[in-house]
């Protein structure tokens, strides 16, 4: 089976990297790509708990895709559910750009 923790953090990696290279300013049909895409990624996620939490997740908080910096939050806020479901410590949202665009390194 997956080691959860590693997929995790590679998969956090790549979802916030994909976040920092989203248009600042994207189409309609870029928007709906994104939301597709999203829904896709939390439905076949090979970890199907975390999945699930995912597209309840998504469920009840709408993925913001309007601009970058929306997007780039509302998967802020998302991981920052994780965190609190694995008692990790919250991330500070107005970060994310640092951290994932213009980079620094832990
Ligand atoms: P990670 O949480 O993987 O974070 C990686 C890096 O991202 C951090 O070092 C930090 O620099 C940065 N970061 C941290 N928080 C944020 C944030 N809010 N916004 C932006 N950047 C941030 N694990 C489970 O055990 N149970 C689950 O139910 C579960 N559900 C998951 C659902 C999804 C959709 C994903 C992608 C992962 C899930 N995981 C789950 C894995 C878990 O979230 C972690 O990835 C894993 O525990 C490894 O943690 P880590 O300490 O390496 O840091």
């Amino acid at each position: 089976p997956p080691d959860v923790t590693k997929l995790g953090n590679h998969s956090w990696t790549l979802l916030h990297t994909i976040a920092a290279a989203y248009p600042e300013k994207p189409s309609i049909e870029q928007q709906n790509e994104m939301k597709t895409f999203l829904n896709i990624f939390a439905k076949i996620y090979p970890c199907w708990y975390c999945g699930k939490d995912f597209q309840s997740f998504i469920k009840k908080n709408e993925p913001k895709v309007m601009t970058q910096d929306d997007f780039g939050k509302w998967l802020c806020n998302a991981h920052n559910s994780v965190n609190i479901k694995l008692g990790k410590p919250k991330f500070k949202c107005e970060l994310w750009k640092k951290r994932w665009k213009d980079g620094w390194d832990e």
